[in-house]
């Protein structure tokens, strides 16, 4: 009996010290894959301005790129090399598998977008499969019509609904000297509202800068070393909504979290330095934009934020918090034809309808006003079918961490460390 247990010990140091080995030997071989693949991704940046969102690895890298400039066909012949080298890798535990199924496709989706830069015309459900891992469901205008009804008979007066929405709006902008207080307080709300849940490394922050002349509405720029940019775009009317909704998207517990959780857990703590750089044409957005979007409810459920907006952000913003709980129902309403968003720029991006037309059907279906609604042309005109991940990518990221336990904040945190791809959210054998 002795000798069988100290057998079995022996039997397992020595399966330790070699399954230590192939661990290491899995992780020298996709940290030279992963290099790769890095490179590449900043290989394409040259072409595509809007392609490297971040990226804080080693700067010679990105300095070689620049110098490089390596052609397009070269890029699209190395990342197909890459590919199956990936795919001959070892495979190794779980998250060793995780790490090398999001290599692989989020490398598909470089090549999609190589070959797109090269002058590949995809139609939208195509390109955003291609590039972001999922398809948003297609809706008619009569799949708005109920909720425009009742947004008819919460909105009463003459004129058109859209104009009447505008009034109704129109009470409930911050002024542009409130606008930092506000923020401010909507930041701070969200950052302790995370920390109660989410442990960041010490010496996280961001700053905050006001911007004109962008398609979007704000943006963070990961700056790597746990810091974060946030620009707050001051085009249009601010309404006193986009405080919390800016704030916990690009701050706490969206942008800002998930990238820092990414340097810290796998980029620092594994050394997977695929890490260091985001392609935004990725599966890694919808994943980004969903749980920055599904964030906002998980840090503030519905009543708690009826509670904070009346008692510090409608005061802050001069604002009467009486009307706070009428406002959130119509916006509650609104939120409801967000999908329309997504069929414009399905119907405009296959040559459906012109810019116009498609300014129209979010000015109609979706309640945009007009100023906004052409400025989300603009944004479709740049960014393509990325619009899915916001809101298709917040509902895909819901249903998963619902239908994981009633513990919403554990399964945020741990969807927003580890490497995971859109399919597998809706996989039953996940
Ligand atoms: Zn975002």
């Amino acid at each position: 009996m002795k000798f069988r247990i100290e057998h079995c010990a022996l039997s397992l140091g020595l399966c330790v010290a070699s399954c230590a080995a192939l661990t290491r030997a899995q992780d020298t071989t996709m940290n030279t894959l992963a290099e790769r693949y890095v490179r590449l991704v900043l290989a394409v940046g040259q072409y595509d301005a809007d392609y490297v969102d971040a990226y804080y690895g080693p700067p010679e890298w990105r300095t070689e790129a620049e110098a490089r400039k390596l052609p397009l066909t070269d890029i699209a012949s190395r990342a197909a090399t890459l590919a199956r080298d990936v795919a001959a890798a070892p495979a190794g535990d779980e998250m060793a598998q995780l790490r090398r199924q999001y290599l692989t496709r989020q490398l598909e989706a470089l090549r999609a977008r190589v070959s797109m830069l090269t002058g590949t015309k995809l139609r939208f459900d195509e390109e955003s499969k291609a590039l972001y891992d999922a398809s948003a469901p297609t809706h008619t205008e009569a799949d708005f019509a109920d909720v425009l009804a009742q947004l008819e008979s919460k909105l009463p007066g003459s004129g058109s609904l859209i104009d009447r929405y505008d009034a109704f709006r129109g009470r409930f902008v911050i002024p542009r000297e409130r606008l930092e207080a506000v923020f401010k307080a909507a930041i701070d709300g969200c950052r302790s509202r995370t920390l109660q849940h989410i442990t960041l490394p010490p010496g996280e922050s961001f700053s905050v800068e006001y911007v004109t002349g962008k398609s979007w509405s704000g943006y963070n720029w990961y700056q790597g070393n746990y810091r974060s940019l946030i620009q707050v775009n001051t085009d249009l009317p601010i309404y006193v909504d986009r405080a919390i909704d800016l704030a916990c998207h690009e701050g706490y517990p969206g942008h800002h979290v998930y990238n820092v959780l990414l340097e810290k857990n796998l980029l620092r703590d594994r050394g997977w330095i695929e890490f260091s750089v985001y392609p935004l044409f990725s599966p890694q957005s919808l994943i980004a934009e969903g749980t920055a979007n599904y964030g906002i409810e998980v840090a503030f459920p519905r009543a708690e934020r009826l509670e904070f907006e009346r008692r510090v952000l409608f005061p802050a913003a001069g604002l009467n918090p009486e009307n706070a709980a009428q406002y959130y129902e119509v916006l509650a309403l609104v939120d409801k034809l967000s999908y329309a968003g997504n069929e414009a720029a399905r119907r405009y991006l296959d040559g459906k309808i012109d810019a116009k037309a498609a300014a129209d059907w979010l000015e109609k279906y979706g309640l945009y006003s007009r100023p906004r609604a052409e400025q989300r042309v603009r944004f479709i005109d740049q960014y393509r079918s990325y619009v899915i991940n916001y809101n298709l990518g917040k509902n895909m990221v819901a249903a998963y961490i619902e239908s994981r336990g009633p513990d919403r904040w554990a399964e945020f945190a741990r969807l927003i460390s580890s490497p995971r791809l859109p399919s597998s959210l809706t996989d039953a054998s996940r």
